[in-house]
C-alpha cells in the first residue's frame, strides 16, 4: 500500500521525537512491504517564526490532502508573549476543527514492566489498568465565546459551554462503538447536577443506551470520576465525556499510568483520515537534549496503523517491538527504575528498530 502522511514535527521535543516513530514507520515499509510518503507541515511555535501564524490555511490543506497526520509537540515558553489569538495551541485547535476530529482517544494502561513508576498503592495496581477516555474535542467552552469586559469597574470574563445534541450523540457513539470493541463497559462522565449542557449530554447518552443493550452503562459526575480514576481505576473500560472534563480527566489518567512520556492518542472525525500524536507537550525543558521518551509517538504511529490505514499486523509489530524494549530493560530519563538501562531519545529508536 502506499499511504502519504504529513508530518508535524513542532516545538520543543517534537522534531527529536516524531524522528524516532518516522524511522519506525520506514522499519514497517520496508517488512510489509509499503511505501509511506512524508510531507512535512508546519504548525505552532515554529509557524508563528516562519509565516506569522500558528497554522497557514495552506497548511491546513496539505493536512487535508493527506492519508493521515502525525504530529511530535508544539508551543513553548518563546511564544508565551504572542497575542492569545496566534498562540502555537491556537494552531492546534484550529488543525482540530479543520479537520472535523470531534473524538480524541486516549489509552490509559499500565504496561506491567512500569508498574513501579504508578504512584498508586500496590493493591490498587495488582487489579490492572486498562482503560480509555474518548473525549469529545471540537465543542464546549474551548469552542465557545470568550471575552473580558468592564463591569462595575472591575474586569469580568466569560467563557460559554455549549453542546448541542448531534455533537453529543456523534461522540456518543464512539464511546458505545469503542466499548463493543473493548470490554463492553461505557462510562458516560457529566456534571448533570449544575450543568445544563450536561443535562443534555445525559438525556442524548440514555437515548443511545437503549440502542446498544449489550453494553454495560453507567453515568458518572466528574468530581466522583476524577476520585474513582485513583481510588479503583480497574472498574473502567471505557470513560466518554465532554471536551474540558476529557482535557482534565485524561491527563490524570496519564499520570497513574507511569510515563507521560508513554501515552500515544488518535483523534478522528467523519473520514480515515486521523490526526496521531503522544498526549504530551512540547518538554522545553528537556528539548534539544536527546532525553525525551520516543515512545507515545512511536504508539501514535502503531494507532495510525490500526485506525487510518487498516495495517493491524504493522501496528502489532510496531507495538510487540516497544514491549521487547521494555521487557530488555531500556528506559529513557522519565522512566528510568533501578536495574534497567538508561537510553537516549534515538538510542530508544534503535531498540525498538532492533525488535521489529
Ligand atoms: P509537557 O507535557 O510538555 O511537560 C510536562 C513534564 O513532562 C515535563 O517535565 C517534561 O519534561 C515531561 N515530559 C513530557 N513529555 C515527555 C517525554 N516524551 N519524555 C520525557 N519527559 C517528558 O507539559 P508542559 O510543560 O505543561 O507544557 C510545555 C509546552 O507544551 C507548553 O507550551 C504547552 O502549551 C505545550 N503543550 C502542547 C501540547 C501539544 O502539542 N499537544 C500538549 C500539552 C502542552
Amino acid at each position: 500500500m502506499e499511504k502519504t502522511i504529513a508530518v508535524i514535527r513542532g516545538d520543543g521535543i517534537g522534531p527529536e521525537i516524531v524522528d524516532q516513530a518516522i524511522r519506525v514507520l520506514d522499519k514497517v515499509a520496508e517488512k510489509f512491504n509499503h511505501t509511506f510518503i512524508y510531507g512535512d507541515v508546519d504548525m505552532g511555535g515554529n509557524a508563528i517564526d516562519k509565516w506569522g501564524e500558528p497554522l497557514p490555511e495552506a497548511m491546513l490543506q496539505k493536512c487535508l490532502a493527506s492519508d493521515s497526520v502525525l504530529l511530535g509537540a508544539v508551543g513553548g515558553p518563546k511564544w508565551d508573549g504572542v497575542p492569545a489569538a496566534k498562540r502555537p495551541e491556537k494552531g492546534l485547535l484550529a488543525l482540530r476543527a479543520g479537520m472535523g476530529l470531534f473524538s480524541n482517544n486516549r489509552p490509559a494502561k499500565l504496561w506491567p514492566q512500569l508498574a513501579g513508576a504508578c504512584p498508586l498503592k500496590p493493591s490498587i495496581v495488582e487489579k490492572g489498568i486498562d482503560f480509555i477516555v474518548v473525549r469529545e474535542l471540537i465543542g464546549g467552552v474551548y469552542f465557545g465565546e470568550h471575552s473580558t469586559a468592564e463591569v462595575d469597574g472591575e474586569k469580568k470574563a466569560t467563557d460559554i459551554m455549549a453542546y448541542s445534541e448531534h455533537e453529543i450523540e456523534r461522540i456518543g457513539r464512539i464511546g458505545f462503538e469503542t466499548a463493543r470493541k473493548r470490554r463492553n463497559k461505557l462510562t458516560s462522565v457529566d456534571k448533570a447536577n449544575v450543568l445544563d449542557t450536561s443535562r443534555l449530554w445525559r438525556a442524548v447518552m440514555h437515548r443511545l443506551a437503549a440502542e446498544y443493550p449489550d453494553v454495560e452503562y453507567s453515568d458518572m459526575l466528574v468530581d466522583n470520576c476524577a476520585m474513582q480514576i485513583v481510588k479503583d481505576p480497574s472498574q473502567f473500560d471505557v470513560i466518554v465525556t465532554e471536551n474540558l472534563f476529557g482535557d482534565i480527566l485524561s491527563d490524570e489518567a496519564s499520570m497513574i499510568t507511569g510515563s507521560i512520556g508513554m501515552i500515544p492518542s488518535s483523534s478522528l472525525g467523519e473520514t480515515s483520515c486521523g490526526l496521531y500524536e503522544p498526549i504530551h507537550g512540547s518538554a522545553p525543558d528537556i528539548a534539544g537534549q536527546n532525553k525525551a521518551n520516543p515512545i507515545g509517538t512511536i504508539l501514535s504511529a502503531a494507532m495510525m496503523c490500526r485506525y487510518s490505514f487498516d495495517m493491524p499486523a504493522e501496528a502489532d509489530a510496531i507495538e510487540a517491538a516497544v514491549q521487547k524494549a521494555l521487557d530488555a530493560g531500556f528506559r529513557t530519563g522519565d522512566m528510568m527504575a533501578e536495574g534497567c538501562q538508561l537510553v537516549s531519545c534515538s538510542e530508544m529508536g534503535d531498540a525498538i528498530l532492533s525488535f521489529l
